[in-house]
């Protein structure tokens, strides 16, 4: 009987593709293994087996696999139940989520090759008149090496467009071109030395020392070798070799070279831990106590719960007492955090308590890295605790036994492209349930849907109300910047209030953080005679001015331009900036306070691999007094001796056009403001402000998150928007605005038909172009009491029918289920 498998391809096809396999390979396929199978004309995939069977496909004849690439399943049953649950709820193919679950260098693809036509007599090339210069050259690169890749004859021809030289070069039959697989993942191999085996007898000895009698260096290594040899049974390594001997590499090749010594290779885990964990005990205080035994009386109803602790009142503590009982029990862990939050502060906290038990995943490791935490956590060979970012929920956990989300109020648990667009904190949550074990929400500004849960009765809830150590919660005042300008207390940004509180805190020899969550040096330059500002030509955005390096940037594309003194429109030299980000204000705190060390930290000083680490470690070293930055600022860092937080303008946060900008202010200022006071002494927090009297900067201040929310709340029910509704966002993207309007159009009132009510649009999005296309959305409004399940059923046909309309085919379209 023949068999058949279906095959997960990592593409944007919504299903699934059958091949045939023989008897032998039936004996060793099992679900979840990677196969390459071919794909289209020429093209070879990784794919992975999601089932096997004895049905032919009806409408296309299954072609046979290419190869097995596992032993063993790379992915497990859990993660293909998850990701079915993915592809469902987020509206996107299982293809999608493969491409987002494994680490690349697990998902081989195949390489184009050219090869010499058998047919072909490569010796000829110099007489045959009939090459051209561009076949002359490829037929001599392959007379030296008989394989060349798509990436060298770029090289050779330093042109583009090759596949029509080596399309035609297959039909001269001068060579033939083929797909290669291509093995991405390479183990970390070091290099070891041993004495050559034909010297290992001791009789060979003297000999060999007198031969190196004139060659120093080399003798010194040689006997180098045989004293680390008599001391350790270990392998020993080239590097130590070439450290204790104090010889170069020179010395210990030459060594080589004269068949002396012998070179050989081990793999190595490259994720090691080589610091010391210091097993030490927690006590928890009382409330930690407390709201521990909470947490544990809660996940015996239900699976999820919702720890509310203020900023600096020991949640960490909390999550590491119960992820140590799990792992007692031998289970794994999953400790999610946002990409930003998961500092090296954080993670050696763990590893102080944990030691190499712990595992870290996230985009800053290569893919070696994560391929090697990837198969840690398969096999459950080495750490049960992974600390991650959002895509650590695609590691193919055994036996997961408990998920704690950290910051879980972040908005960037949220993946917004590519697809699968999903939401870390949902998914993990469900990738908990696969298991039976239990999710813990951790944050001191829970998410207004969190909370709404709780509400519901849907997640248990444990709170902390004090900070760790009766640290007091630092003051929060509001600053009214209308009253201060009229007073004429401004410099530049900075209110007289601000200005003494900084000096205040550094004569104290205290540090300050100072937040504008916008970075550059001014948002805007306008010019005084006409108005004119200069816009992006890609976006429909005006550029940025940073000052750093004089250019005018737009922050969508990329785009920029030298500072410009003169009005690109009118030639007026009378231009000014407008607003202002990060680079300004340490601007005016360089002149307002010379003597003192000023940093920033945003997207522009961090790009480096630990560029962050050490604005953060500088700062913890006293070595920078005030700290200037963008909402990076925020994220659960841990500051001993930072007394003063200023927010240069509330303002900004509060009118940003989305129904969550109250929320979310809210939620960041907290934030901000715990950073002050960790220790004794009270810390104070000023916020500047033009709306003083605004209800979200009040709530701040008395710290009112009940108020804030049962406020938020009303306005969504009045507004419909989440958690009382749901929505669904479509968005199409094009060059041709008319087309875009068209097409928009078209499937809006496709869904008008079908919905009746809550569909809104086609709207152009606030930033109506990027990167030369239009945008524009519709969205779709769910209330509770209409199933959500048939409605993203009518919400795909439509955008399936839509993919079928020949004069849409340039339009893209893209599905958002929960985008926010
Ligand atoms: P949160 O995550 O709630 O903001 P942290 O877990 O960072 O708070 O705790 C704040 C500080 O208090 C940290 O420096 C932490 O080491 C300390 N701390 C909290 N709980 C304990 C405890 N039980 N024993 C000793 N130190 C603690
Ligand atoms: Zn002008
Ligand atoms: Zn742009």
């Amino acid at each position: 009987m023949p068999f058949y498998i279906d095959v997960i391809v990592p593409l944007a096809l919504d299903q699934r593709f059958t091949y045939s396999i023989t008897d032998e390979e039936r004996e060793l396929i099992e679900a979840g293994m990677r196969v390459a199978v071919p794909f289209g004309k020429r093209k070879v995939y990784t794919g992975i087996v999601a089932h096997i069977h004895a049905k032919p496909p009806l409408r296309y004849e299954a072609k046979p696999i290419e190869e097995i690439l596992d032993k063993t399943p790379t992915v497990s049953a859990h993660q293909l139940k998850l990701w079915r649950w993915m592809a469902g709820y987020y509206l996107c193919t299982e293809g999608e989520i493969l491409r987002s679950a494994l680490p690349s260098a697990l998902l081989i693809e195949s390489e184009t090759v050219i090869e010499p036509h058998p047919d072909f007599d490569l010796t000829l090339i110099d007489e045959d008149q009939n090459l051209n210069d561009s076949e002359y050259l490829i037929l001599q690169a392959l007379q030296k090496q008989s394989l060349l890749k798509i990436s060298e004859i770029t090289l050779i021809l330093d042109k583009k467009a090759i596949f029509p030289v080596i399309n035609a070069m297959a039909e001269k039959r001068l060579i033939l071109i083929n797909q290669e697989l291509n093995r991405q993942y390479k183990p970390k191999l070091q290099k070891y030395i041993k004495l050559a085996d034909h010297y290992s007898s001791e009789m060979e000895l003297p000999h060999l020392l007198e031969g190196l009698e004139r060659a120093k260096k080399q003798k010194q290594a040689l006997l180098k070798l045989l004293s680390l040899k008599a001391q350790t049974q270990k392998p020993i390594s080239a590097k130590v070799l070439k450290e204790e001997a104090g010889v170069s590499d020179a010395v210990v090749k030459a060594l080589v070279d004269k068949s002396i010594f012998e070179e050989y290779y081990i793999k190595k885990d490259r994720i090691q831990y080589d610091g010391d964990s210091s097993p030490h005990t927690i006590t928890l205080n009382a409330y930690q106590t407390k709201a521990l035994e909470e947490i544990e009386e809660g996940f015996e109803e239900l699976p999820v719960c919702l720890l509310q602790g203020v900023t600096s009142s020991g949640k960490t503590e909390i999550y590491i007492k119960l992820i140590e009982k799990a792992v007692q029990e031998g289970k794994q862990v999953l400790y999610l955090l946002p990409e930003i939050a998961l500092t090296t502060q954080l993670i050696q906290r763990l590893q102080d308590y944990f030691g190499d038990e712990v595992l870290v995943y996230h985009s800053k490791y290569s893919v070696n890295e994560r391929v090697e935490v990837y198969r840690h956590i398969l096999e459950d060979t080495k750490g049960k605790i992974v600390i991650g970012a959002r895509s650590s929920i695609f590691l193919p956990f055994q036996n997961l036994g408990l998920v704690v989300v950290d910051e879980s109020h972040e908005s960037s648990f949220k993946q917004f492209d590519p697809a699968p667009r999903y939401h870390a904190r949902d998914t993990a949550i469900v990738l908990a349930s696969l298991f039976d074990s239990k999710t813990l929400l951790g944050t001191a500004t829970p998410s207004i849907e969190s909370f709404y849960n709780v509400k519901q009765g849907k997640y248990a809830y444990a709170q902390l109300s004090r900070r760790f150590g009766d640290v007091v919660p630092p003051k929060v005042e509001l600053v009214d910047l209308k009253d201060q300008q009229r007073k004429h207390k401004m410099i530049g940004h900075f209110s007289e209030t601000l200005i003494n509180a900084i000096e205040e805190t550094l004569k104290e020899g205290q540090q300050v953080i100072l937040f504008q969550n916008r970075r550059g040096y001014s948002p805007i330059l306008e010019c005084n005679t006409c108005g004119h500002a200069p816009q992006c030509p890609n976006c429909d955005v005006s550029l940025t001015y940073h000052k750093h390096n004089n250019t005018l940037r737009c922050h969508y594309c990329g785009y920029h331009i030298a500072m410009q003194t003169k009005c690109m429109a009118c030639s007026s030299t009378d231009v000014t900036t407008k607003g202002f980000g990060t680079e300004q204000i340490e601007t005016e705190l360089n002149s307002l306070f010379e003597d003192k060390v000023i940093k920033r930290m945003d997207l522009d000083t961090t790009r480096g691999k630990y560029a962050y680490e050490k604005i953060i470690s500088s700062f913890e070293n006293r070595e920078i007094d005030i700290l200037v930055g963008t909402q990076m600022l925020t994220k659960g860092l841990d500051f001993r001796h930072v007394k003063l937080v200023g927010v240069m303008n509330a303002d900004s946060l509060l009118n940003f056009p989305d129904f969550r900008a109250h929320e979310r202010s809210f939620q960041l200022l907290v934030q901000v403001a715990g950073r002050a006071g960790r220790t004794a002494e009270q810390g104070q927090v000023l916020i500047q402000t033009y709306n003083p009297y605004h209800r979200i900067l009040q709530q701040v201040t008395t710290n009112s998150y009940n108020e804030m929310f049962k406020e938020q709340l009303d306005e969504r029910r009045h507004f419909k928007y989440p958690p009382l509704f749901r929505m669904i966002k479509i968005t199409f993207k094009s060059r041709d605005l008319n087309k875009l309007n068209e097409a928009s159009d078209w499937l809006a009132l496709y869904y008008r038909q079908i919905f009746t009510t809550n569909v809104l649009g086609p709207e152009f999005p606030g930033i109506s172009r990027i990167r030369n296309e239009y945008h524009k959305n519709i969205l779709i409004k769910i209330p509770q009491e209409q199933s959500l399940a048939k409605t993203k059923s009518y919400v795909k046909k439509g955008v399936d029918k839509f993919k079928s309309i020949a004069q849409f085919r340039s339009i893209k379209v893209v599905t958002n289920v929960d985008p926010y």
